[in-house]
């Protein structure tokens, strides 16, 4: 039987394997200055990287599909499909991706359809610098 100690020096072990620990992160956005702009924050953030980025709900959906990504920051008003139905078919999928909504709009009513439909942040595009504390504060706690 596994003792605490091992289960400890299993779960430092691990960790320390992981030792170059990032947050593996994909942004869509159908503006392309607004993903420049993620694409710069995110490089000068200690501990994020980006692995890639949609411009469209479609691309959105295959890159969460194909990278698994730790957390995607999805925009809300996109072609093809939006973010809000991004996000319902990412949770159908049952992926574990962490799932910050990143929008312009500000309205209550559509945070919380967000939050119902199984997103785990909601932020406001005037709030990118809380936005990146937020991913910087769920690599600590993975
Ligand atoms: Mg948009």
């Amino acid at each position: 039987m596994e003792s605490p100690f091992c289960r400890i020096l299993s779960r430092v072990l691990k960790r320390c394997g992981s030792a170059a620990q990032e947050l593996r992160i994909v942004i869509a956005d159908d503006s392309g200055i607004i993903r420049e702009h993620l694409q710069r924050a995110i490089s000068r953030t200690k501990g994020l990287k980006l692995v890639g980025a949609a411009e469209n709900g479609v691309e959105a959906l295959s890159l969460v599909q194909e990278l698994n990504p730790d957390v995607a920051i999805l925009d809300i008003s996109m072609p093809h499909k939006n973010g809000l139905e991004v996000l319902k078919e990412i949770r159908r999928n049952d992926s574990s991706t962490v799932i910050i909504m990143f929008t312009g709009e500000t309205s209550e009513l559509l945070k919380n359809t967000c939050l119902e439909q199984g997103a785990n942040h909601f932020f406001c595009k005037s709030d990118i610098t809380a936005m990146l504390e937020k991913c910087q504060d769920l690599l600590l706690r993975s």
